[in-house]
């Protein structure tokens, strides 16, 4: 990938504060692109993925929305607003990186209502109406990839309603690229195995281990890293990937084959 793959193109990532946001948004910055670089809390941590952009020349700026609460797919859109245009000629996005997400643990027993409504909130609902909020700003011919997840295809019972979220979420990249087609915008999921990010500090950074068990679980025989996943997403984004819409594309490192 050339670093004008995206020269002239605006990126907006969710999520992209640390993980596998921060690493897509890297790789894409490194190719030219603009990013929008949203979070929810961690300011410092977007603050640090920005300054990353720029001390390799790349362009960005911060973008901070809670999601899954009320109203937060409109302040997200209203922060964008507000700075899109002191960067970029035009408010339009060429490439809309769905990323942020939460992973509740339990089986079903110990899914509460609660629980359950949560992952779905962050999950499903946040980029759901994201996205609707952004067709009128997408541009024609431009880029949706949802981050699904290897739990979609793997049976992982201690985290169900985490599953089940991702695979609403495939279902919205099914329909939603049947629907846009037409506008030359194509929508595909990644769907990431195990990957070394914070969302599995606890229980997989300092344990040998869980480390090992994890890394056997792939055909490749190691843990991912979000520049494994960031990597995917960047092909899917650009003009290499324009025949492939409606996906589900398998970033496990083949995991449980
Ligand atoms: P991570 O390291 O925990 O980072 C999560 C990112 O999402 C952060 O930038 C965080 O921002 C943002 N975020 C989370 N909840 C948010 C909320 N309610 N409102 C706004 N922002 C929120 O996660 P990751 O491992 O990179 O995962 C990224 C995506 O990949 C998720 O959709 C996850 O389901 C999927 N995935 C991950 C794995 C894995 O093994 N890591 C495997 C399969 C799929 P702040 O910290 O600033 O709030």
């Amino acid at each position: 990938m050339g670093v004008s793959t995206f020269a002239g193109k605006t990126a907006l990532v969710t999520g992209a504060s640390r993980g596998i946001g921060r690493a897509t948004a890297e790789r894409l910055a490194e190719a030219g692109a603009l990013v929008a670089v949203h979070y929810g809390h961690n300011e410092q941590a977007a603050a640090d993925t920005v300054a990353a952009i720029k001390a390799k020349g790349g362009s960005a700026f911060t973008l901070r929305a809670e999601l899954g609460v009320p109203g937060d797919t409109d302040t997200l859109w209203q922060e964008y607003d507000r700075q899109i245009l002191d960067h970029a000629p035009s408010a339009d996005v060429d490439i809309l990186v769905n990323n942020a997400g939460i992973t509740p643990r339990g089986h079903i027993e110990e899914t509460t209502p609660e629980l359950f409504a949560e992952a779905f909130a962050v999950n499903v609902q946040a980029p759901f109406f994201l996205t609707q909020a952004g067709l009128k700003r997408l541009r024609d011919g431009g880029r949706i990839i949802n981050v699904s997840s290897g739990a979609t295809r793997i049976a992982l019972t201690d985290i169900i309603a985490y599953g089940m979220t991702k695979g609403a979420l495939d279902t919205l990249t099914l329909t939603l690229a049947k629907e846009l087609g037409p506008r030359g915008i194509t929508v595909n999921s990644v769907a990431p195995g195990i990957i070394d990010t914070d969302l599995n500090a606890g229980w997989l950074r300092g344990n040998a281990e869980a480390q090992d068990a994890a890394a056997q679980l792939s055909a490749l025989g190691r843990v991912g890293t979000p520049e494994d996943v960031a990597d995917v997403i960047a092909f899917l984004a650009s003009d290499a990937a324009r025949w492939i819409t409606g996906q589900v594309v398998d970033a496990t490192g083949g995991s449980q084959l």
